[in-house]
């Protein structure tokens, strides 16, 4: 994970912790692409790698964004919304390897 002040902090999201957790699960960040996506969470602008929530016709993914150029993406998912939710929340309590 990278240190935070990077860039100014808009403090509207929250931060991912730096790696405190147990990291139980490996996410594969190898989804494709989903077409038309909205945005339901992510975290803050500030670090380098941005974590997204996303809903694609009833499915959801994650998108990792790394902040640099050129801009890089990568996809996790898709799951239903409730799976969704608990790998969303593993990200916020660093309980994820990403
Ligand atoms: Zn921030």
């Amino acid at each position: 994970m990278t240190s935070p002040g990077i860039w100014p902090c808009p403090q509207l999201a929250p931060h991912p912790p730096t790696r405190t957790g147990r990291q139980l699960t490996r996410f594969d960040w190898t989804a494709e692409r989903p077409y038309r996506v909205r945005v339901l969470a992510y975290t803050c602008s500030c670090r380098t790698i941005v974590y997204e929530l996303l809903a694609s016709g009833g499915r959801y993914v994650i998108r990792r964004v790394y902040q640099v150029e050129p801009r890089k993406e990568t996809y996790a998912g898709p799951w239903l919304r409730c799976e969704a939710d608990r790998m969303w929340a593993l990200i916020l309590t660093d309980e994820a390897f990403l």
